[in-house]
Order: C-alpha cells, then structure tokens, then sequence
C-alpha cells in the first residue's frame, strides 16, 4: 500500500496532497511521505515490528493520516478506534487486537481521551506505548512529535528494504464495523483487499489527478480509509478535510473554498448540507461525483444531490467493513434513473449472489440475502474463528446480512437488512420501502422505520419522524397519507415526533434501529 504512495509522489510530487483546514495543514505528495517516512522510521526506533498492531484514536486529523501509511510501510496493522468508544469500548478493541503501542488525540469535545487511555492501560499487558498527540506532556506517556523527531536520520532504504519484505496478503488493518446492529466487530483485511478495492472505486468516479475530494466522513471508517484517502492516493486526487467531525456548513465551506471537484457523505450528511440555512451562498459548481454510500439512500436525496449541489455523476456504494468495502457501485456511465435508484451493479472481479433461507439462489428480482465472493472479503474477524466461519461459507462467500434484489442487468437495490425486515400478520415488511414513501411528504425532513412486537400481529409498523424546521403534524396526518398509497400492514401505526438528536447514531451517521427498537418497546409496555 505505502507503494501506491510512492507512486503517487514519482507522479504528482510537488502538487497539493492533503489539507486539514481546521489544523491549518497544507501539504504536498511529497511532503506528505516524508512525514510518512519520519512517523515509520520513529515506530522502528520504539521496536515495532511487521505483525504488531498499533491502534489509532482520534477524529480526523492530520496525524491519523501519516500514521495509516507510516503503519502500511512497516508492515504494523493499524487498529481503528472508534472517536465515540468509551472505556469499556476501548478496553474491548485494544484488548482483542493486543495492540503494543496507541497513537490518540487529546480529546474529543468533552472526552478526555488521555485520561481513559491511563485507566484502562494497566488492564492491557501487551500495550507498551501511548503516543499522544499535541504539545502537552503526559506521565508515562510519548509525544507524537517526539516520535517523529527521535531518528537522527530517516533511512529510506532501510524502510523501502522492509517493505520490499510485506506480502500482499499481510494484514495491513482491523477495521472495526460501525455497530449499528450491535457489538461492532473486528474485521481484519489485508494490502490486497483495499487496495484494490480503492482502485475499483476511483476508477468508478473516474478520478484524475484533477480531481479535489471534501472528507467529512470519520477517518477511522472504512469510506473515509478507503473510499476516500486509498482512492484519492491510487489516482492522485487532492484531499480535503474540513475539521475533526463533521459539520454541514464547515463542509460546504471547505467545497466552496477549496473549489473541490468531489464529496463522499453518507445519507444524513448530505441532508443536512441540503438543509443548511446557508446553503444557497456557497459556491458548489465545481462538485462533479461523489459517493453516497453508508447506508439506504434516499432517491429524493439523490435527486437534489444531482440537481442543487452540482453532483451530476455522483455515484452511490453499497459494501460493509468485511468486504474492504465496497462491492456494487454505480457508476458515471449508468443512466441517471438508475444511479439515483440502485446501488449500481457489481464491482469488477466480483462475485455476487442473491439466496433464500436454504441458501438457494433466488430467480431474478426476488429478494434475499446478498453474497458476495472475490479479492474483497476480508481474511477474517480478528481472534473469532466461530464468527467469522458464521460469516464466510461455502468456499469464500461472505454473507452480508443485508436483503437485496438485483435484476435482468445487474442493477442492485439493497431492501434492507434481514434483521430489520419484520413480519406483521404473516407479511414480509421491507422498512426501506415505507421509508421512501414517507419522504415524500412535504414536512418530513427524515424517517426511520422498524418493527416492534406487537400481541396481535406478531410485529408492528412503527416509524420515527424528524419535521422540517417550523413544521408540526400528528400521526393521524401521516397515516392519512398512508392510506389509499400504500397496502394497510404497511401504514406505521405507532408513530414518534422526535428530533433529530433523539435519533440514536453510529458516529458515520447510520441511525442504530436495534436502540430505537428497545427505547419504543420499552414505551408502549
Ligand atoms: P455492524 O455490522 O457493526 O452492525 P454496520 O453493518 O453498519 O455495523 P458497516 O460495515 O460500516 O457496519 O456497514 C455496512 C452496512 O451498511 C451494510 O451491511 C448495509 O446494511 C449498509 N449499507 C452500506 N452501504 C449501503 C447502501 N448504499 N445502501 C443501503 N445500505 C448500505
Ligand atoms: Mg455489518
């Protein structure tokens, strides 16, 4: 992977790389790796070593950057920490990955990452190193600029000499999955996983050098790692980050400034950029693509994606941690009817199937679980053998949980997740559809929908609504709306006004229905 970089700098050199607007960092490819070689050769000094792990935690900042390529080029495996995790979470990741050494950001908003990490490290016998980021000095604790600073020299042979020694096939990351439907999981995938899965991305949007891409989506996931830092480097592309966590108007800020040609998101994060009181004011009309990805994605969403914000061949993924991650992708040459509606169709050299409950192939168009196969699935959930023969069957096909039609051409729409379908009187309940339905009313700004049991029926329609600001309703207007529309199993019957922090979220913005599930079971006993 680090190879990819030095491509890239051979190429684009002196053009600018990488800007961190909220650090005040601007720098060029090559810059960049020597920053990158500085931060390999100071873990060498330390003693670390090919196979060792070395968990990042921190929100996007420059140093979480050098620190995902310096780990690359020694062949150490990066761990990413959740920002959101607290001590119990941290405890849980570094201990199942036996991190020797962790490189963390002071704090996040009002989490003092420093003190968590000196509460939980005496309970970590392999965790020999905390570097910590900023100037201050912490008791018993490195600085990341000391690192940085300790090699007298930085031996690039040396380093290019141990790379030159890394497989294809090493580990180079646990990623963990977002723990939307509970405990996340450490998925371990390997230098051929994601980059080639980054490539097949970029080339996807088709990325020049040319190209400029906005990152407000966290690092420490697998669209920021790969669909957004491994696709920019693979092609050359600028990037762009426009603080810590996200934030709408800091983002439309950095694509008006920057004059950006690109923007990721996931599907809340571009409803709030839509719904910015400011929105109108800033420059977007040099957006051209861009990925939507993450989670279900709203065609009306994408319509004003396409139509307000410029992103004329912007493109949707569909992938999840364990498969590096994408595997269906739209791409720009697709129609427009069905970049806005499916998840386009398969990567290039994957597999991908559609099965019933007797892992049947379904006939074209029928729904059920999606299965995919090729370079893309991941070796395995780091020290769970029995998940991850749960995960991956029949010869390397990775289960993905999620219910999905594909038809005649290959145009994939993801209905769901198998967890989330619910059966109300013997009917199959694809919430995704009922969702989109209600995103056409006129107040609705956002919708949840999710079963919850019910005596009579076994499970009941049950939607969450976030209103458009200034706007009020009541659950008979909706059910009214309903009605005549949509078959009547489907028409949400308990119905919540919330706002839009009530919703419970992963920090990628994927609303966690499972928690919302418990909070509205728990209100109608
Ligand atoms: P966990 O596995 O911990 O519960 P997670 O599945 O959300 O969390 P990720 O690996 O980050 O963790 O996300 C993958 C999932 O996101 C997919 O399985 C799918 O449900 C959803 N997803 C991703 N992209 C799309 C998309 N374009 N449309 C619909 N759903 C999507
Ligand atoms: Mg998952």
């Amino acid at each position: 992977m680090p190879g990819l970089l030095r491509e890239t700098v051979a190429r684009f050199g002196d053009r600018e790389a990488v800007v961190f607007r909220e650090q005040g960092v601007r720098w060029t490819w090559r810059q960049f790796s020597v920053e990158v070689d500085r931060l390999g050769a100071g873990l060498l000094a330390l003693g670390l070593r090919r196979g060792d792990r070395l968990g990042i935690w921190s929100p996007n900042r420059v140093e979480w950057l050098v620190t995902q390529f310096a780990t690359a080029r020694i062949g150490v495996i990066l761990v990413n920490i959740n920002p959101s995790y607290r001590l119990s979470e941290l405890e849980y990741a570094l201990q199942l990955s036996g991190c020797r050494a962790v490189v963390a950001a002071e704090r996040l908003r009002t989490a003092d990452y420093l003190a968590m990490l000196q509460t939980v490290a005496p309970k970590l016998p392999a965790l020999e190193f905390i570097i910590r980021m900023g100037d201050g000095e912490t008791q018993g604790m490195l600085r990341y600029a000391d690192v940085l600073a300790a090699p007298e020299a930085v031996d690039v042979a040396a380093l290019d000499a141990i790379e030159a020694t890394l497989g294809c096939h090493d580990p180079i990351n646990i990623q963990f999955t977002s723990g939307t439907t509970g405990h996340p999981k450490g998925a371990t995938l390997t230098h051929h996983n994601v980059v080639n899965n980054a490539i097949a991305v970029a080339a996807a949007m088709r990325f020049t050098a040319a190209d400029k891409l906005c990152i407000p989506v966290p690092l420490y996931h697998c669209f920021g790692m790969v669909l957004a830092v491994l696709a920019c480097v693979s092609s050359g592309a600028a990037m762009v980050f426009p603080g810590e966590i996200f934030d709408a108007g800091a983002t439309l800020a950095a694509v008006s400034e920057e004059g950006c040609t690109a923007l990721h998101g996931v599907p809340t994060m571009f409803i709030a950029e839509l719904d910015h009181p400011e929105f109108a004011t800033f420059d977007l009309s040099r957006l051209r693509t861009g990925i939507m990805a993450g989670s279900p994605c709203p065609i009306e969403t994408m319509k004003k994606v396409v139509a307000q914000m410029h992103l004329v061949e912007i493109t949707i993924a569909y992938g999840m941690t364990e498969t590096s991650p994408v595997s269906f992708q739209s791409s720009a040459d697709d129609p427009l009817d069905r970049r806005v509606t499916t998840v386009g169709r398969v990567q290039p050299h994957v597999e991908a199937k559609v099965v019933d409950a007797e892992f049947k192939t379904v006939p074209v168009g029928t729904p059920g679980e999606l299965w995919t196969r090729g370079y893309l699935v991941m070796q395995g959930y780091w020290g769970d053998e029995a998940k991850t023969r749960e995960a991956i069957v029949d010869g390397g096909w990775m289960r993905t949980g999620d219910l999905a039609t594909i038809d005649a051409e290959g145009y994939c729409n993801i209905v769901g997740r198998v967890k989330d379908m619910l059966i109300r009187g013997g009917e199959n309940v694809y919430p995704r559809e009922i969702e989109e339905f209600l995103f056409r009313h006129p107040k609705v700004q956002s919708v949840q929908v999710f079963g919850v049991p019910d005596q009579k029926y076994g499970e009941e329609v049950c939607a969450w609504i976030v209103l458009r600001p200034g706007e009020t309703c009541t659950a008979d207007e909706i059910q009214t709306f309903c009605r005549d529309q949509i078959a009547h199993y489907k028409v949400p019957r308990h119905i919540r006004f919330v706002d839009v922090a009530e919703m419970p979220m992963t920090i990628t913005g994927k609303v966690q229905k499972y928690l919302m599930r418990r909070a509205m079971t728990e209100s109608l006993q």
